[in-house]
């Protein structure tokens, strides 16, 4: 089975139907949960084709009584999540996360992190975020920011201030991608002094016309500003995420790439 949304909603919802069947044969167990909204169940539907190898023609409910639909939870809050757990023995040690955008506003064409995840919600500082990290920091020096789209967040730049106090000078934070147009210097400037060397920005590709074709809003002179204010923040090293391959793609769009990678170098 898989839960289709948010947890904050479904998990509860499958608990205390789970709690109701916990001891009944699979198949109870299956139908029972399959009524639990945003539950899908893929054994309880059929999958018809047009053809042998052509599209789905329609995925129906074997019986009358399992949801026609199942609709996706969605959690309109804007507390968003932290860790509950903080361990050595994590897929990321000790470190404590804190979810500071959920979604994303851009809408690249390719990107599920975005249209998977809508609407984009912000964590909200006061009541959630920041006592999050005061809490989280009692157990830890590591921390994280969470989110497809951190520096989104409208107050991205107070979230800067409040981890750039002196009382956390042993922190050391980590965070995931950043959309290239919002690497700014005190971003690099708080990173570094954070104990992070490197920077990753998810360009794409070094083409224009390509980057147009994905509705990556972005122009390659940004691309070098991202570069230009990394550095100058103190940060050592620069990753890019891109991908090759995108419909529509032409060999001078990979040789565009190259061109734009020895401009950053230099
Ligand atoms: S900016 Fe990044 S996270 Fe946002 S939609 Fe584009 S690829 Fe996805």
């Amino acid at each position: 089975m898989i839960l289709l949304g948010d947890g904050e909603v479904s998990i509860p919802a499958f608990i205390d139907a789970y709690q109701a069947v916990r001891h009944a044969d699979r198949a109870t167990q299956l139908r029972h949960l399959a009524q639990v909204p945003g539950l899908y169940v893929p054994s309880l539907y059929a999958v018809t084709y047009d053809d042998p190898d052509g599209p789905i023609a329609a995925i129906s409910p074997i019986d009358a009584d399992i949801p026609a639909i199942v609709t996706k939870q969605t959690h309109r809050g804007n507390t968003l999540l932290a860790s509950s757990v903080v361990t050595e023995r994590a897929a990321w040690p000790d470190i404590f996360m804190v979810e500071v955008v959920r979604s994303c506003p851009e809408m690249c064409r390719f990107c599920l992190a975005s249209y998977l995840t809508l609407p984009f919600r912000v964590a909200d500082l006061e009541g959630s975020l920041l006592p999050a990290i005061d809490r989280g920091l009692e157990t830890t020096r590591r921390l994280g920011l969470l989110g497809a789209s951190i520096t989104q967040h409208p107050e991205f730049e107070t979230i800067l201030d409040y981890i750039g106090q002196a009382k956390f000078d042993d922190v050391r934070l980590s965070i995931a991608s950043v959309r290239t147009n919002t690497v700014t210097r005190k971003l690099a400037d708080v990173l570094s002094r954070r104990d992070t060397r490197s920077i990753t920005i998810a360009v794409e590709s070094g083409s224009d016309r390509l980057r147009q074709i994905i509705n990556k809003k972005l122009d390659t002179d940004e691309i070098a500003q991202a570069a230009i204010e990394a550095k100058a923040g103190g940060l050592k090293a620069l990753k890019l995420y891109g991908m090759v391959g995108i419909p529509g793609e032409e060999e001078e769009d990979v040789t565009a790439t190259i061109a734009m990678m020895k401009r950053l170098k230099k």
